[in-house]
């Protein structure tokens, strides 16, 4: 038995302001928010991440999701969300329960900073064939 914090909070072992529960996953307010209303969305089935996680429970996170964000719009007044997972700890992976985020955005926040590349002649295609070759 992993002794995991969203465990823990799917339990009510620990407070959470929960938005949204049902018989596969929850949703509650992330306790540092990135904005007023930002959301961690979890399965109530334990998953370290999403590369271990049943493909039915990405399915019930993925069809509920929409709809946490809508009223997360609806009732704080933004008009647009990010829906993102951090994977592994080299993405900023810190709760090792797979939670994707639900972070509410108005226009005046801009974008969070990804700074983006270009690529050389050619290395595009490499890359594209290297991550084919894996999915075949
Ligand atoms: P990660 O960095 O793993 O993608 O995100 C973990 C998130 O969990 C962080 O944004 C962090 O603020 C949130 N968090 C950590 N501990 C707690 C807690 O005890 N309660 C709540 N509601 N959120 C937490
Ligand atoms: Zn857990």
């Amino acid at each position: 038995m992993v002794d995991c914090l969203f465990c823990k909070i799917i339990k009510k072992e620990i407070p959470a302001q929960i938005v949204y529960e049902d018989e596969s996953v929850m949703a509650f307010l992330d306790i540092k928010p990135v904005n007023p209303g930002h959301t961690l969305l979890i399965p109530k089935e334990h998953f370290a991440d999403m590369d271990s996680a049943s493909g039915e429970s990405l399915r019930n996170i993925v069809s509920v999701a929409p709809k946490i964000a809508r009223a997360i719009m609806q009732a704080l007044g933004y008009e647009a969300y990010i829906f993102s997972t951090n994977n592994g700890e080299a993405a900023g992976q810190e709760v090792k329960h797979l939670h994707f985020h639900i972070i509410p955005r108005a226009k005046k926040d801009g974008h969070l900073p990804f700074a983006q590349g270009t690529y050389k002649e050619g290395e595009m295609e490499e890359i594209a064939e290297k991550i084919q070759k894996q999915l075949k």
